[in-house]
């Protein structure tokens, strides 16, 4: 059983919108080719994602890649002050799988301070790149856990050719230590899995990115209206890199180039039509003002704590 707690009445309970901060060379299937010149737009494409934004006055998470901080510490700073939040994307964009827990915990950690240093906040969340938590990656955890985050995004609710956890549920939950994809009361993270829409049987992917370009705006105001029917936010996202139709493109092969590069165009104006028609906020600010709307009464101060300690933390380092 979930700890989390339907609001049925609650209609204007938003949805959350995550922004990817990466660069064009990031994603799964261009990471891996050795390119001779790496020309970073990172910083101009997530300007274009703030003015967006502040043109529907939407607040968002960002999750930003590590080296791209370390890099423009001003562009976490830009971020913030425009209201939104500075979360963590790993730090070269590489999957946990090809990691493990002492590395993590070195990057959290150094990804931690940037993020301090630049804008006085500390980070509350993670993105696990190409949603690379799952089972067998589950000592990402505890590293959030021991680090403090309050959440994490990474779970993708249906299984594709490179990531997933079939079996996890589609509503936000407590990721148990043992099994990702069950319920654990007595865990604080929170969890807030990639958007899915349930029909016949399937859970159809529309969690944004590579779904958001290639299938019918229609899938995603069923999904969102039904996740905000049921009482709980969904979780849309897009990549920086996705907003400039401008990019290098490399020669993938067919699927691999039409998954990293198909419809780039019509980014710019699905976004739009969801970011006027729904509600959308950032994790932060979802966290600090509406939890009482999915908690248990018990778990309500417990989160309570935890927040007023992560900001006392902040306030006196
Ligand atoms: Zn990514």
């Amino acid at each position: 059983m979930s700890a989390l707690r339907s609001n049925k009445q609650n209609a204007r309970l938003p949805n959350v919108l995550c922004v990817d901060v990466e660069e064009w060379y990031h994603p799964e299937f261009v990471r891996s080719k050795s390119l001779p010149n790496r020309v970073s737009y990172a910083c101009k494409q997530t300007r274009v994602a703030l003015n967006l934004l502040r043109e529907f006055n939407v607040k968002a998470t960002f999750f930003v890649v590590g080296e791209i901080a370390e890099e423009s510490p001003g562009l976490l700073k830009a971020i913030v002050n425009d209201g939104h939040e500075v979360a963590f994307h790993g730090y070269h964009h590489n999957p946990l799988w090809t990691s493990d827990l002492q590395s993590f915990e070195d990057e959290v950690e150094r990804f931690n301070s940037i993020v301090f240093l630049a804008t006085g906040q500390l980070c509350w969340g993670f993105r696990a790149p190409s949603y690379s938590l799952d089972n067998r990656t589950k000592w990402a955890l505890r590293v959030l856990k021991d680090s403090g985050f309050l959440y994490d995004s990474s779970v993708f609710p249906l299984k594709t050719p490179l990531y997933g956890e079939p079996l996890a549920p589609i509503i936000p939950y407590h990721p148990s230590s043992e099994n990702i994809a069950e319920n654990d009361d007595s865990e604080r993270l929170f969890e807030f899995p990639a958007l899915v829409y349930p029909l016949l049987g399937f859970r159809i992917p529309v969690a944004g990115g590579f779904f958001l370009r290639v299938l019918p705006l229609i899938f995603f105001r069923k999904a969102i209206n039904r996740m905000n029917q049921k009482g709980f936010p969904a979780v849309v996202s897009f990549h920086t890199w996705e907003l400039d139709g401008e990019i290098p493109r490399l020669k993938l092969g067919p699927t691999k180039s039409f998954v990293t590069y198909h419809n780039l165009k019509n980014v710019h104006s699905r976004l739009s039509s969801l970011l006027s028609e729904f509600k959308f906020t950032s994790f932060r600010r979802f966290l600090e003002g509406y939890p009482y709307q999915m908690l248990d009464p018990r778990s309500i101060q417990d989160l309570k704590n935890e927040i007023c300690l992560r900001k006392d933390i902040a306030a006196f380092s």
